[in-house]
């Protein structure tokens, strides 16, 4: 059997896996000189990087001017204030300065200036291959066993089996969030299992949800609003009459919002799906109410109202919200009220009942309440909530119970809100883990060899 020896080895080639690589060949060279050290990158899909290819609809958002701690979801917000704080985003600017990358900010996400993600892959393997880094891929990981002094990883490559030797060993195996661009044989939480870390819950978080009213949504499918989402969550389990009693406001959300068949989908509602997914996994009924409307206050809406009516009597529902509601939203809203859109409004002389039918389907478009039932599988998010309880190492993203070995980027329990936060958390913890993972094997010269 094949058997190498490395100073760091890195298990997991994605954002955070090849920030370590970078940072630990970048601190060996700092302490040993030129020749540097040896940094090994274990990789279960065809090519590293797949995933980051994807990111930003392929302009890769690759960090954010606001990186706050009330940005994530994570078991240890203490330890994570201290990770982001080690590596603001201006850290996260200078690494990709460093390597020549040159990029742009737009309300407050940074991209690459030349606007694909390949930039910033390509960057990364350069530097890596300058740096020496020695790259595997296809490969599958069968053991890892930690002795005294070393870490061996056992794996096959290419139907042969290996042997791999490392002072300090980083798990960067990311999540199953977006699928698609995964080795779908490969379980990312398999190495920390064979290591016996923990794992907290995981939900898909950053993607669609699925909604009960299937009748309305195959109406809506296509629709693009920009709403206010507030999420709230049905207080106690009991049938209760009414369907919309006793809701818990959580919080909300402004944005994009696109209607699918199955329900609701876009920026502000990715924000919402994680809490969603964790709490619908609680047996919690989860209800979001959309403004279709949000820029208007109750009472302009009303006054606006008032002046139609007494300009237009007896125009129909139509024409009143042509110029107010998409033709798709107002029929939905009208149906939810039992009204028809050809219905012309009663013309008495105050113009009362007009103004309450009027009111009642401003209301529906301002309140529309719509059940969750499900958020879309793993696959199709972008990220995962859950993971390596990050509890479980200290602020160099060492594991506390077991000296020597790290973990970076999304295979812990951090997520983080649309908008370059997670990448940002890959780069952060890669950065670290690679710096400490050095700083814990040197020197390596003195270590004992298996
Ligand atoms: C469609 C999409 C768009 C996104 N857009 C953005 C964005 O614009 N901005 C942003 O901040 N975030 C974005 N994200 C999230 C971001 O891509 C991830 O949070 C980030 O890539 C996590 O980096 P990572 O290194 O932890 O994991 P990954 O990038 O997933 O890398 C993990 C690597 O480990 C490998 N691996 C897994 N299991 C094993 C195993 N058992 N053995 C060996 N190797 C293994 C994987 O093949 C992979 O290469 C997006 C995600 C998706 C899916």
């Amino acid at each position: 059997m094949a058997e190498k020896c490395y100073d760091v080895m890195i298990v997991g080639g994605g954002a955070s896996g090849m920030a370590a690589a970078v940072t630990a060949l970048e601190e060996l060279q700092k302490s040993r000189g030129k020749a540097g050290g040896k940094v090994l990158i274990l990789e279960s899909n065809d090519r590293i990087g797949k995933k980051l290819l994807a990111t930003g609809n392929g302009k890769c958002n690759f960090t954010h001017e606001n990186i706050d701690v009330s940005c994530y979801h994570t078991d240890d917000p203490g330890l994570l204030q201290s990770i982001l704080s080690d590596f603001p985003t201006k850290a996260a600017l200078q690494f990709f300065e460093k390597s020549g990358m040159l990029s742009r900010e737009k309300k407050g996400g940074f991209y690459p200036v030349t606007e694909t993600a390949t930039t910033v892959l390509s960057v990364l393997l350069y530097r890596l291959l300058e740096l020496g880094c020695e790259i595997v891929c296809g490969v599958s990981i069968k053991q890892i066993e930690k002795n005294e002094h070393m870490f061996q990883v056992q794996y096959h490559e290419s139907g042969e089996e290996r042997l791999a030797h490392g002072n300090s060993l980083i798990l960067a195996t990311g999540s199953k969030a977006g699928g698609f661009l995964q080795n779908k044989n490969e379980d990312p939480l398999k190495p920390a299992k064979l290591l016996g870390l923990h794992i907290s819950p995981l939900y898909p978080s950053l993607t669609k949800c699925i909604c009960l009213e299937e009748q309305y949504y195959r109406q809506l499918s296509g629709v693009r609003a920009q709403v206010l989402l507030k999420l709230y969550e049905k207080a106690d389990s009991s049938l209760q009459k009414n369907k919309h009693g006793n809701l818990k406001f959580i919080r909300e959300e402004a944005g994009e919002l696109q209607l699918t068949k199955e329900g609701i989908s876009g920026i502000a509602v990715f924000q919402l799906s994680g809490e969603i997914a964790q709490k619908l996994a609680e047996k919690r009924r989860m209800f979001v109410e959309v403004n279709f409307l949000p820029e208007f206050a109750e009472r302009s809406l009303n006054e606006w109202a008032k002046r139609r009516i007494s300009m237009f009597p007896g125009i129909t529902l139509e024409e009143f919200f042509a110029g107010a509601l998409h033709k798709k939203i107002l029929a939905v809203c009208l149906q939810a009220e039992g009204l028809k859109g050809g219905m012309e409004l009663p013309a008495d002389s105050a113009g009362n009942k007009a103004l309450e039918i009027i009111t009642a389907v401003l209301r529906r478009a301002t309140h529309f309440m719509t059940e969750v039932t499900g958020v879309s599988d793993m696959k199709q998010a972008q990220v995962c909530r859950g993971g390596l309880y990050l509890s479980q190492f200290n602020e160099k993203l060492e594991c506390k119970a077991t000296p020597k070995l790290f973990a970076c980027g999304e295979v812990l329990n951090v997520d983080g809100i649309c908008g370059g936060y997670n990448l940002h958390f890959a780069w952060a913890s890669g950065v670290i883990a690679g710096r400490e993972a050095v700083k814990a094997c040197t020197p390596l010269q003195s270590s004992p060899r298996p």
